[in-house]
């Protein structure tokens, strides 16, 4: 059958045809592609060729001598990597519309660049499915066991959590919320932020989010945001926030939302909803936390899932909520 691909602009497309189906396909936990993504893996699969002037509404980034990432220059959404100097390609599952039909998500590759264990620990099955965990590529590298455990999340005593996308044209850091930055009213106490603030320490709430929207800005089936009261970040030259800063670029996917990726590398940096402007979320991909990918020291992880009735692949979102329930009650 053929199919298409798409970002969320609709500015980049291509279609190809399948002939046979479903593929095998893996989550990436690879610093490269957490970063390059801003999330917490690429969810990735074998696929034909894109037609070569299909790429000309994608910005190309050389990630390592053979592969270039390739993501929409107007939206940012990161379509697929060519691999093979151009011979091969591997698609980002989350920009085709019927990702359960063609996918089977089988493979945790890279897991220990996580430190954690990422998003392998909370998707121990897919679809009914045991994942497999590697230390590299799949079956070119150690086969982990399935008990394999990341490093409990190590204290990180700094004041402050550095975000950097891949290329590191957009950085910035972030300072806890009982730290004192000036703000007019404490976040605790302030009825617009402190539903995201910890109960459980000084850290900033963090959730999953499945919408429609997330995932095609991404490229990724599960999109995993941040959440920072715009006071408590700073730029990298001592800046106050702004939304565009760096080599970052602004896509509104709706009237009161702008979501801003890097022009250079294409990684989710952050999303802002005018209608709370005194947050903004921030990719989770991009957060450079000595504990690891969850940042476990600086974010306090929501187990529910954002939008999930809105999710297009369903068997991946019931198996996220299974993962954060169990992970919930294993952390208390
Ligand atoms: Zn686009
Ligand atoms: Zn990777
Ligand atoms: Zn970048
Ligand atoms: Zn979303």
């Amino acid at each position: 059958m053929d199919v298409t691909s798409k970002c969320l602009c609709g500015s980049s497309s291509f279609t190809v045809r399948i002939e046979q189906y479903p593929i095998e396909a893996h989550l990436c936990h690879c610093d490269t592609c957490r970063h390059a993504h801003g999330e917490f893996a690429a969810f990735h699969a074998p696929w034909p060729v894109p037609p070569p002037e299909s790429l000309k509404t994608m910005t190309g980034y050389q990630s390592s001598s053979s592969v270039t990432r390739y993501f929409c220059s107007k939206c940012g959404t990161q379509m697929g990597d060519a691999g093979a100097h151009g011979h091969q390609w591997t698609t980002s599952t989350a920009t085709v519309d019927e990702p359960e039909k063609l996918f089977e998500y089988k493979h945790h590759i890279f897991v220990p660049d996580t430190k954690d264990g990422g998003l392998s620990d909370l998707l121990p099955m897919i679809n009914g499915r045991e994942m497999r965990l590697w230390r590299g590529e799949k079956y070119q590298s150690e086969e982990l066991p399935k008990s394999w455990k990341g490093a409990p999340p190590a204290p990180d005593p700094s004041e402050r959590l550095e975000a950097r996308c891949l290329c590191g044209g957009v950085k910035f850091f972030i300072t806890r919320p009982d730290a004192d930055v000036g703000a007019p009213i404490p976040p605790r106490e302030d009825p617009d932020i402190k539903k995201y603030v910890s109960r459980k320490g000084n850290k900033w709430m963090a959730s999953n989010c499945v919408c429609k929207s997330c995932r095609l800005a991404s490229g990724c089936d599960i999109s995993s945001w941040y959440f920072v009261a715009t006071p408590f970040i700073t730029l990298e030259d001592g800046a106050p926030f702004r939304n565009v800063f760096g080599t970052g670029r602004e896509y509104c996917s709706s009237e009161n939302v702008a979501r801003v990726f890097c022009s250079r590398c294409g990684a989710t940096v952050l999303y802002q909803n005018f209608q709370r402007p005194k947050m903004v979320d921030i990719s989770a991909g991009i957060l450079r936390s000595k504990a690891g990918a969850r940042a476990e020291d600086w974010a306090d992880w929501n187990l529910g899932i954002d939008y999930s009735s809105e999710a297009i692949n369903a068997s991946m979102r019931d198996a996220l909520q299974q993962g954060l329930s169990s992970w919930g009650h294993e952390t208390g």
